[in-house]
């Protein structure tokens, strides 16, 4: 049976039915590869190591996608970073930034290419993806980013007036022009989530909820993962925690990353009239061009998803300010539906790293540990392909060089890591000042 709405965060949950509930780690056993974190990345690491014939344990302190891998907005999309490709070509090279977007564009296809072989369907729609620009002057450099676009990454995204997104069926007062990117499309992530896990648990892997990693030790040659109930020794080990690592599993982890609030809310369903009232009618998958910004579409069953990037606080009345400001942002950019009501309203953790780049590779001075992490906030399409890469890297199939520079560089501890989430503050609400 479904979950009842009361019960649960979120609408992906009520969405499924969840049919296998792994077990807690209950014993000291050893596996090959250890992976922490049952997220895509670290399933899509067990699935490639187990499908290698390697035994591998995956732990997760609470269940497969409990973490952003189920609770997030469904665009598979580029991602991975917060640089800009101009910042990305003046930072690693017009040849270096070239190998990174042909990395997501391959990453949006694993995923893809996944689904259809698996036969699931996970509610996949939208062709690509629309960026709306929320000011006229944001309009007015869509050409040149096109353009850019276009000469050195070989794809030119459509632009679209106002009146042409009124005939595409998307409208609001603050969308002055809209630029279509040709890659992605958008998903059900918990459907995709599960079903990733179904075929890394038929493959061999050994999955195990109720299980946080509370250290990693050195033994011989390997590597002891402690938790609560048990431990595993592992000759390597993959850290796929993302916004939810735990800072001292590895000790290396601290202060490296920032984990930070996405937020989502889901309308009932709408009427037929209740779109044409509001001219919003496309499947399309859209954000907007502020950087703190939103993120939207219409579900297939009619319901709409309006996501806002911006919160640093999980208490109860953070967490409860983020819903007053994410149903005031929705009314104001979709004033017909402002008396339509909110039946889901959730959060999650999505990681940044100081250089706003991911990092996939080896960890310093911990031979055999792989970190994957950093997806900055788009990592459906980059963690799958990131998982798989980690898994390649212990396996010996490719070394670090082989991976794009813009990811192969271990994270930097952010300066005064423990005051992090305070200067993030002031950098939001200079990013809203800047957003108007
Ligand atoms: C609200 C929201 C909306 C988002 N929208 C999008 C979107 O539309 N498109 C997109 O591409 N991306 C989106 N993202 C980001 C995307 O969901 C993540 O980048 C992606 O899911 C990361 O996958 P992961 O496997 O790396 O990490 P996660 O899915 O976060 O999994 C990490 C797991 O590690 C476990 N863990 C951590 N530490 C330990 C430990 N010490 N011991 C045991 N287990 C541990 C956690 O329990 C967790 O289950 C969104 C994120 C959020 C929160």
């Amino acid at each position: 049976m479904p979950l009842a709405p009361d019960t649960i965060g979120s609408y992906w949950e009520a969405s499924v039915e969840i049919a296998a509930v792994d077990p807690a780690l209950g014993t000291d056993l050893s596996a090959e590869v250890a992976v922490i974190g049952a997220g895509y990345t670290g399933l899509s690491a067990a699935l490639r190591l187990a499908e290698a014939g390697v035994s591998v344990a995956v732990l997760d302190a609470k269940s497969v996608g409990w973490g952003a891998s189920g609770r997030n907005g469904g665009f598979c999309c580029f991602g991975g970073t917060k640089l800009p490709e101009t910042e990305l070509i003046r930072r690693f090279g017009l040849d270096e930034a070239k190998r990174f977007v042909r990395y997501q564009i391959e990453a949006i296809e694993t995923v893809k290419t996944r689904l259809d072989a698996w036969g699931v369907d996970a509610d996949r729609h939208s062709d690509g993806e629309i960026i709306l620009a929320h000011r006229p002057r944001d309009f007015a450099e869509f050409s040149e980013t096109a353009e850019l676009l276009d000469r050195h990454f070989g794809y030119r995204p459509k632009i679209l007036s106002r009146d042409a997104l009124k005939t595409a069926g998307i409208q609001g007062p603050e969308f002055f022009g809209g630029l279509h990117v040709p890659f992605g499309f958008a998903l059900n992530p918990m459907k995709y989530v599960l079903a990733l896990a179904d075929q890394a648990r038929a493959a061999g892997a050994n999955v195990f909820g109720d299980s946080p990693v509370t250290a990693v030790a050195r033994e011989g040659a390997g590597w002891r993962l402690k938790s609560p109930s048990g431990s595993v020794h592992a000759q390597k080990v993959i850290l796929a925690g993302n916004g939810y690592a735990s800072e001292d599993a590895p000790r290396w982890l601290a202060g490296r990353t920032l984990p930070v609030m996405s937020s989502i809310l889901v309308t009932r369903p709408l009427t037929e009239s209740e779109c044409a009232g509001q001219g919003w009618t496309s499947d399309l998958m859209a954000a907007d061009t502020r950087t703190l910004l939103h993120y939207f579409r219409l579900l297939p069953d009619r319901r709409f998803l309006f996501g806002t990037r911006g919160g640093i606080f999980e208490t109860k009345s953070a967490l409860a300010a983020m819903k007053r400001r994410s149903r005031a942002d929705f009314e104001r950019m979709f004033p017909a539906w402002a008396d339509v009501e909110t039946e889901y309203f959730w959060s999650g953790h999505v990681c940044l790293a100081r250089r706003l780049t991911p990092f996939v590779g080896p960890v310093p001075e911990m031979d055999g540990v792989v970190a994957a992490m950093a997806w900055h906030g788009s990592g459906i399409a980059m963690a799958s392909l990131s998982g798989e890469t980690a898994a390649d890297l212990v396996l010996g199939r490719i070394a670090p060089a082989d991976l794009p520079a813009a990811m192969a560089t271990p994270f930097a501890r952010f300066p005064l890591p423990a005051l992090r989430r305070a200067y993030l503050q002031a950098a939001y609400w200079w990013f809203g000042f800047k957003d108007r």
